[in-house]
C-alpha cells in the first residue's frame, strides 16, 4: 500500500513525525512524504524535520507566499503531477491548513482516497481560515481519524457514515511523549537562565488577533499587565512579527520590562518551555492540547475552541476578548495556586500513530478503476 503523506506547515511537521515511525515499522506500507512549502523559512520548517527525525521530503512542492486561494491554487498545480507519477493508494492529511485541504482536492480530483487526521474538530467559527479546511477536507475524506469525543460526535451529526470514522487518539501527543525526556535533557529553560515555574510563555499568531493595529494592541496591553507579576517570554510568530513592524510597534513590545521576545523555538526547545511554565497564553490550536497533556494551565485568546476536551477535561481557559482586567484575575488565581488540575483525554497515550497504520492497513489497496482512468 502506497501512502502519499502531505505536510505544509509547523503542526503538521510535529504531527506527522509518529506516523512517519509507525509506517516505517509496517512492511506492508510504502511511504513517501511531500512537503508543500506553506511554511519554508528555517525556524518554522527545518529545525522541526532535524530534530523529529525526519528524512527529506520526497517532493517540495515550492509554492510561492500569498493569499490562501493563490496557495490553494499554486498546490493544486503542483500536486497533480506528482499524483500522477506516484499513483499511491492513499493521500493522507493532516490537521486544518491551507496544504491540508488543498491536498485533500487535488487527490480526490485525481480519484485517489483521502485519510484526514485530527478529523471532526470544529470551533464553530467560520470567520478562521481553518474552520473551513477542516469542514471540507471532512466532506471528501475517506477515512477519518479523530483524536476527542466531540470529532467523533460532530462527523456524526454531519451525517458521516460510522464507518470511515476511527477515534485514534492524539499524534501531537504521541510526538510529546517521544520527544519529553531529550527536550528535558537540553534544558532550554536552565540555559536561558530561568527556574521552572518562573515565567509565563506566550504565543500569538492567528489572523484574528494579529493582523489588525487593534488586536496587536491588545496583546500589548496583556504583556504589560503580566510582566510586573511575572516573566513573559513571548516566541514571536514569523506572521506576528511582521505586523508589529508594520504597525510601528516591535520597539513598544520589546521595551517592556521583565518581558523577552523570543524567536520561534525549535520544538524541544518549546516543550521543555511549556513543561515548565507556570502558565502559557496562546491562541495556538495544538498547544491547548499539548498543555492539557502537561496540566500546564493555559489561556487561549480565542472565544471558542475546536478541541473542547482541552477545556472539559484539560487545562484550558477561553478568553475571548484579551480584556486585561480578567487575563490579569485569571492569572493571579494561577499565581496563588488556584489552578485548575487536569486530566489526560482518553487515548492520548501516545499510540495513536499505530492504531492509524492499523486501521490503513485493514484497507483494501485493491486499485480503484476509477483512479487510473483519471491519473493515467
Ligand atoms: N511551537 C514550537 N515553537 C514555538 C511555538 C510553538 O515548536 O516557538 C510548537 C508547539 O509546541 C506546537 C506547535 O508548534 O506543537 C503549534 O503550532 P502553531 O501554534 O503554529 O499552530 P496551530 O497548532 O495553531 O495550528
Amino acid at each position: 500500500m502506497k501512502i502519499l503523506t502531505v505536510v505544509g506547515a509547523r503542526p503538521n511537521f510535529i504531527k506527522v513525525a509518529p506516523l512517519h515511525q509507525a509506517f516505517l515499522s509496517c512492511p506492508a506500507i510504502e511511504s513517501k512524504l511531500v512537503h508543500t512549502g506553506q511554511h519554508y523559512d528555517a525556524s518554522l520548517s527545518d529545525v522541526f524535520f532535524q530534530q523529529l527525525n525526519l528524512p527529506e521530503p520526497d517532493y517540495h512542492l515550492n509554492i510561492s507566499e500569498g493569499s490562501q486561494s493563490q496557495q490553494t491554487a499554486d498546490i493544486l498545480l503542483k500536486f497533480e503531477p506528482v499524483l500522477a507519477a506516484e499513483k499511491p493508494d492513499w493521500v493522507l492529511v493532516i490537521g486544518d491548513v491551507t496544504s491540508t485541504f488543498a491536498c485533500a482536492l487535488s487527490a480526490k480530483q485525481a480519484g485517489i482516497r483521502v485519510a484526514h487526521v485530527e478529523a471532526g474538530l470544529r470551533s464553530g467559527d467560520d470567520q478562521m481560515p481553518e474552520e473551513r479546511n477542516r469542514i471540507l477536507t471532512d466532506a471528501m475524506a475517506d477515512l477519518l481519524f479523530v483524536t476527542e469525543q466531540a470529532g467523533l460526535d460532530n462527523l456524526r451529526q454531519e451525517g458521516v457514515s460510522a464507518g470511515k470514522i476511527h477515534f485514534v487518539g492524539n499524534v501531537m501527543i504521541d510526538s510529546l511523549i517521544r520527544f519529553r525526556t531529550q527536550a528535558n535533557q537540553l534544558n532550554t529553560v536552565g540555559k536561558m537562565g530561568f527556574m521552572p515555574n518562573d515565567y509565563v510563555l506566550m504565543t500569538m499568531h492567528r489572523p484574528s488577533n494579529v493582523d489588525t493595529l487593534a488586536g496587536l494592541l491588545r496583546i500589548l496591553n496583556i504583556v504589560e499587565v503580566i510582566a510586573p507579576r511575572k516573566t513573559v517570554l513571548f516566541s514571536l510568530h514569523p506572521r506576528t512579527k511582521r505586523s508589529l513592524i508594520k504597525h510601528g510597534l516591535l520597539e513598544r513590545l520589546s521595551a517592556i520590562a521583565n518581558s523577552k521576545l523570543l524567536e520561534p523555538q525549535g520544538y524541544l526547545e518549546f516543550l521543555n518551555l511549556m513543561e515548565h511554565a507556570t502558565a502559557i497564553i496562546t491562541d495556538s490550536g495544538g498547544i491547548q492540547e499539548e498543555t492539557t497533556y502537561l496540566n500546564v494551565p493555559c489561556l487561549t485568546f480565542r472565544s471558542s475552541t475546536e478541541r473542547p476536551v482541552t477545556v472539559k477535561l484539560g487545562t484550558n481557559h477561553l478568553l475571548a476578548d484579551l480584556d486585561p482586567e480578567t487575563v490579569q484575575l485569571t492569572v493571579d488565581e494561577i499565581l496563588a495556586g488556584r489552578i485548575k488540575t487536569g486530566q489526560i483525554p482518553p487515548l492520548w497515550d501516545g499510540l495513536a500513530a499505530r492504531r492509524m497504520a492499523e486501521v490503513l492497513c485493514s484497507q483494501s489497496t485493491k486499485p480503484d478503476t476509477k483512479v487510473s482512468r483519471v491519473i493515467e
